[in-house]
């Protein structure tokens, strides 16, 4: 999509995706790529190198969605880290693989392992608040990799948390990196989620904006972007 891969996937097919890269072992790194991912990548090199090395980039965002339906993909609709966690979860209980939390803000990747260990009491997670920053990296990679995890999840936000994963996670023997955005603060209800009918209707960034009126600088990349989709041939 203008330059940057977007995988054609519904959650069902993006787990199962997920499951045989934790099975192949090494390193995935997988992003879940909205409008804003797209358009910075066009300006931002170090980023769009990092999603180019992205072994499945799950489409996150109705205008993701409504572009990707422009170029013949069936799509339901969009995967959202926020969405996939959950079954995530699951699928790593069931399988016995280990699942670490990594970024957000304090307590609150401790809080969601607590949630997620109350749904599974089977699965083993763990979390650590870390930092973005590279002079926090050595301090990071040592207590993420003292637990040995299979998935990796990672809310630093975009682009940080693409390049902490090139940059760090790549020395952590961890078979899926997964950048997760503001997952963490939806799935604990630190910051509410657009109702169902708004995210059915492909509103979810309104919802967003409204309640985070911050992000409009960020938004504001989204009509360039929509006028390129329309454009691209
Ligand atoms: N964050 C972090 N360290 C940073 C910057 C951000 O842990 O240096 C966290 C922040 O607390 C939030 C998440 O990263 O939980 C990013 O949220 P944002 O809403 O920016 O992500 P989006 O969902 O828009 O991708």
């Amino acid at each position: 999509m203008l330059g940057v891969r977007v995988d054609c996937v519904d959650m069902t097919s993006a787990l199962r995706r997920i499951e045989s890269l934790v099975e192949a072992g090494g390193h995935h790194l997988v992003a879940t790529v909205n409008p804003e991912f797209v358009m910075r990548a066009h300006s931002d090199r170090e980023f769009a190198r990092a999603l180019d090395s992205a072994d499945l980039c799950l489409p996150d965002g109705s205008g993701v969605v409504w572009a990707a339906r422009r170029q013949g993909c069936e799509m339901q609709g969009p995967v959202t880290g926020t969405d996939l966690i959950p079954p995530l979860a699951d699928l790593c209980a069931r399988r016995e693989w280990r699942l670490f939390l990594l970024g957000a803000g304090p307590r609150v990747a401790a809080d969601l392992a607590a949630r997620l260990k109350a749904q599974h009491p089977a699965l083993e997670v763990a979390h650590h608040e870390g930092s973005a920053e590279p002079s926090a990296d050595d301090e990071t990679v040592r207590v993420v990799a003292e637990h040995r995890p299979h998935v990796l999840l990672v809310a630093f936000g975009a682009p940080k948390q693409e390049l902490w994963i090139e940059r760090a996670g790549r020395r952590i023997e961890v078979p899926v990196a997964i950048g997760v955005g503001g997952a963490f603060d939806y799935l604990t209800g630190r910051v509410p989620r657009a109702p169902g009918w708004m995210r059915r209707a492909g509103m979810e960034w309104l919802f967003r904006l409204v309640r985070q009126p911050w992000r409009l600088r960020r938004m504001a990349v989204l009509p360039v972007y929509a006028a390129r989709v329309l454009t691209e041939r």
